[in-house]
């Protein structure tokens, strides 16, 4: 059976493009996995975007119209190739069904010399610094932008296209053909024009009849506080402009966070961990952190244990919610480590024989399954 992508993206057949693309920016602002990490949401968020893919492409979403379905396993009486155009799948049949123009055509007529542009990506490097406050940065982008001369024509000045002599401007030629189906009528895009039924005579020297142009340009990319490695920023109409100065597409921006010298995380939670000497632990200390929002006086009590962890709640990055908003902050969790000195001069190894004379120590004993702790035995049994 067919896959019911309308269905999956809780459109009706009818919509328009921009229902469907509304309706798959509202779906995927809920199941992104870097909002929703959860297993059925991201399966969810990989099935809505297969269906916006095949819908948003005018030639896919007639295939599925007829009843196919673009994306292969068992479409409904199709060849089931990936590309529906290539090889001879359900996009021959459907070519000669409706006369489509064969490589990339739209349909009956010749096709827009106007294409939208496609989006374009861009990263930029952040430190957890930053990721914790956001940042306002120049970043140099390369795009195609309009042609200045002809203003996305594609013609000299003074110049206009012509109608294409080989297809007489229908944009395709025709040819019929005897197959397992009958004699069929076959269309390809005319060599010519490349299926556009017309030509430019007189090319614009900037652009060659492009309508665009690659350059350089700077942009500020403003990036919130809270952000983590691989999230997107959109900046609407910055991608590259389209064939004969389409609209542009996105520009994305995203983020590749940079490993911290002391700090782990854990979505809006930090992780570090601290070193104290002996006799730290014993005695307590109050001992000087710098987190990431400042520096933090961190009080340790006289017998802090190995391991122990100091949860500092609120000290960990900004919670930045699927809204593009900040709600709260993480917690900063510190683990203690106690480093036991392993050489002592005459004087020290005497002071602590004295303790543990004075304290009644010097004696080996095994810790048992009565003890206080429970034993080692007892830490395995635990964690089970
Ligand atoms: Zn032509
Ligand atoms: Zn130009």
């Amino acid at each position: 059976m067919a896959r019911d992508y309308y269905g999956t993206l809780g459109v009706g057949r009818d919509a328009t493009s921009e229902e469907i693309k509304r309706a798959y920016r509202k779906l995927a602002r809920e199941l992104h996995p870097d909002v929703n990490p959860d297993e059925a949401a991201q399966t969810r968020f990989r099935e809505v975007t297969a269906a916006y893919e095949v819908l948003s492409d005018p030639q896919k979403r007639k295939i599925v119209d007829m009843g196919g379905d673009p994306l292969g396993n068992g479409g409904g009486g199709g060849g089931g190739a990936r590309d529906p155009f290539g090889g001879f799948g359900l996009g021959d049949i459907m070519d000669a069904f409706f006369g489509a123009a064969g490589a990339g055509g739209g349909g009956r007529g010749p096709r827009s010399r106007v294409q939208p542009g496609s989006d374009a990506l861009l990263r930029v490097q952040m430190s957890l610094e930053e990721c914790a406050t956001g940042i306002s940065r120049e970043i140099a982008v390369e795009t195609a932008i309009l042609c200045d001369l002809c203003r996305g024509s594609g013609c000299a000045e003074g110049t206009s296209p012509v109608t294409c002599d080989t297809c007489g401007g229908r944009g395709e030629i025709q040819s019929v053909q005897r197959s397992f189906l009958g004699q069929v009528v076959t269309a390809r895009a005319c060599p010519t024009c490349r299926g556009l039924g017309e030509v430019i005579p007189d090319p614009c020297r900037q652009c060659a009849g492009e309508g665009r142009v690659r350059a350089r340009r700077t942009i500020t990319a403003k990036i919130p506080p809270g952000v983590a490695d691989g999230v997107r920023v959109r900046l609407s109409g910055q991608g590259e402009v389209g064939p004969g100065g389409g609209p542009a597409g996105d520009l994305y921006i995203e983020v590749e966070e940079l490993p911290h010298a002391t700090f782990e995380r854990e979505g809006a939670d930090l992780h570090c961990t601290l070193r104290i000497p002996m006799t730290t632990a014993v005695l307590g200390a109050v001992v000087p952190l710098d987190a990431i929002d400042g520096r933090i006086e961190l009080e340790l009590e006289p017998g802090t244990q190995p391991g122990a962890e100091l949860l500092l709640t609120g000290r960990g990055l900004p919670r930045l919610r699927s809204t593009g908003r900040v709600d709260g902050r993480g917690d900063l969790h510190v683990h203690v480590e106690v480093d036991i000195p392993t050489r002592l001069d005459a004087r020290q190894a005497e002071l602590v024989r004295e303790l543990a004379t004075l304290r009644g120590e010097e004696q080996h004993s095994l810790a048992t399954a009565n003890s206080r702790t429970g034993g080692l035995f007892a830490k395995f049994r635990s964690r089970r």
